[in-house]
């Protein structure tokens, strides 16, 4: 370990406790990065904030150029395109393999599994974008072996390719005032897209649930950037906290991924990284290790909270935002090649844990469905997982973001070596509260032709009945409709209850949706008219409500019935 001359006995005291590692590993803090860490590349494929010296982020043509570069000089790159932009951009999917891989049938051949990054699904938060182009160039001509050894790698660098080319000038409220020119958070319809996960109301959306629904990733991770925090982790990490989502892969996540991970990242690349959340209260010494001003919560809207419904590993990555951008593009570089790394000597194992995660999934509603008993959340909420360690600021001062109302940290507070603070309490363990009964299959009639197409959207498998069919069930009376203000969005909130149904006959041509899938998590988590974000919540549901008069007369019924067994004879 290096110290600088000038540090404090305090600053030396939290380098000692943070440097837990058993070898003398040097620690990064603040703005510090290794002399040459980026490697020396021929000027092609050099990225643009390298060529600019981090002061200029990638716009989508550039990404495209670039690309063009990369496939010149290895034959390991594929390009699919996943959609193209209401504003007719195309975001490009890197596919990396060795051999080279282009297709979703050759990918399922090879037996390595798929896994996916994606960076600027916000384009002020433009770091992943970049550390991402730099593990495709590692990957791509031939750095890391082991890990194209066993896997297939994608990387779509810029999702949000209309935000991207918006090209405004930055006004500092991220943290940071690089890279100077950027792009809105925003997409051409000033939708965020990582509130879109469930409703899938844009064409960018689709555009990834498509490529995942074909690919169909092992992993998928989504790098963001914080604003200034009061913490001093160089990146964090979150994963799927949905309770409605199988809890095998999370787990794993949390117990084996994340603390291993944690250390590759300490070790090889100097770097103290940990779990999504902040410092509270926004004071020193913090009491909690929580998401209460993270805006990271127990809902499906994001990307990477409902990947977990699938049955799959998710990572949000959040960099913070008062380092300079070429420290924020390396943190985000070295936690992906340290995971990657990870995953590609863990590979197998993590293929067994979703395979018995989908099989689980599938057998508890074989069991269960028909007698009643399966039972799955609706909603949840943050607990306590117990004390921790956490590295935090003496010097962080709280100040209001420029231009809100909501509490960050001054600028050039915050800063330089943290100290560690002990018996934080960890506030971030995700907790199922409200239950409701999981079916046998969920019935819909003919007219919910739309609510269908959404669910094949998520690659929920959906029939339409060939001939009529009698079941017994439960079906949910709706008492009020309300509009109930959340996060910026009024959702669309039902309360009523659930009656049982004896016998109640569908017509042929009825949409059925067998629950003995592996989306079955997913499609109960959508469908169920009380959860606490799914299709009700997100107005998928409201021209039929409205249509029903829901709201304004008593005994409507929810549009989606319950399926307990089919009626014999039927
Ligand atoms: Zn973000």
């Amino acid at each position: 370990m290096r110290i600088r001359r000038t540090a404090s006995l305090l600053v030396l005291l939290a380098s000692l406790a943070a440097a837990t590692s058993a070898h003398q590993t040097r620690i990064y803090w603040a703005d510090e990065v290794p002399t040459g860490w980026a490697g020396v590349w021929a000027p092609d494929l050099l990225t643009v904030a390298e060529r600019t010296h981090y002061t200029r982020t990638v716009s989508t043509i550039q990404l495209h150029e670039w690309i063009a570069a990369l496939k010149l000089k290895s034959d390991k790159v594929h390009v699919v395109n996943m959609f193209t932009s209401p504003m007719r951009k195309v975001a490009p999917a890197i596919v990396i393999g060795s051999p080279r891989i282009t297709s979703p049938q050759q990918a399922r051949q090879s037996g390595k599994p798929v896994v996916f990054l994606l960076g600027n699904i916000h384009p002020p938060e433009s770091e992943a974008a970049e550390a991402l182009m730099m593990v495709a160039r590692d990957l791509a001509t031939g750095k890391h072996k082991a890990v194209l050894d066993n896997l297939i790698v994608m990387i779509a660098p810029v999702y949000n390719v209309d935000g991207t080319d918006t090209f405004v000038t930055q006004d500092g409220s991220l943290g940071s005032e690089t890279p100077h020119i950027q792009g809105i958070r925003e997409n051409s319809q000033g939708l965020d897209l990582n509130r879109d996960a469930v409703k899938l109301a844009t064409v960018e959306g689709n555009g990834l649930a498509r490529t995942l629904n074909t690919w169909d990733p092992l992993l998928f991770l989504d790098g963001h950037l914080m604003s200034r925090v009061n913490h001093g982790y160089a990146n964090t990490y979150g994963t799927t906290t949905v309770p409605a989502a199988a809890p095998g892969p999370r787990d794993y996540m949390h117990d084996v991924l994340f603390p291993a991970v944690r250390e590759m990242t300490r070790k090889q690349f100097g770097l103290e990284v940990f779990s999504h959340a902040l410092a509270t209260p926004n004071t020193f010494p913090p009491q909690a290790w929580s998401h209460d001003r993270a805006a990271w919560t127990v809902e499906a809207k994001f990307v990477v909270n409902d990947y977990g419904l699938r049955n799959r590993f998710a990572i949000i990555t959040e960099t913070p935002g008062q380092p300079t951008f070429e420290r924020r593009i390396y943190a985000q570089y070295a936690y992906v090649t340290a995971l990657l790394e990870y995953v590609a000597a863990h590979a197998k194992d993590m293929q067994a844990i979703v395979k018995a995660a989908d099989d689980k999934t599938v057998a508890d509603v074989l069991a269960g469905a028909e007698a009643g008993t399966l039972r799955n959340f609706l909603d949840g909420e943050y607990q306590s997982a117990g004390k921790i360690d956490v590295l935090a600021y003496r010097t962080n001062e709280p100040a209001y973001k420029p231009g809100t109302s909501l509490m960050s940290t001054k600028a050039g507070t915050a800063s330089g070596v943290p100290e560690t603070v002990h018996n934080v309490d960890d506030l971030t363990k995700p907790v199922g509260t409200r239950t409701a009964w999981v079916p046998r299959a969920y019935l819909l009639t003919a007219d919910m032709a739309d609510i269908a197409e959404k669910l094949r959207a998520h690659n929920i498998k959906v029939t339409v009945t060939d001939k009529a069919m009698r079941v017994e069930g439960e079906e949910f009376v709706i008492d009020t409709l309300r509009k109930v203000r959340s996060a910026g969005y009024d959702m669309t909130t039902l309360d009523g209850a659930f009656r049982k149904v004896a016998t109640k006959e569908f017509p042929a041509g009825s949409f059925y949706v067998d629950m003995a899938q592996p989306m079955a998590n997913a499609t109960f988590y959508y469908l169920e008219p009380q959860a606490r974000d799914g299709f009700v919540g997100w107005w998928v549901f409201d021209e039929h409500l409205k249509q029903l008069g829901a709201g304004n007369k008593s005994g409507v019924v929810y549009p989606v019935f319950k399926v307990k067994a089919n009626k014999a004879g039927s």
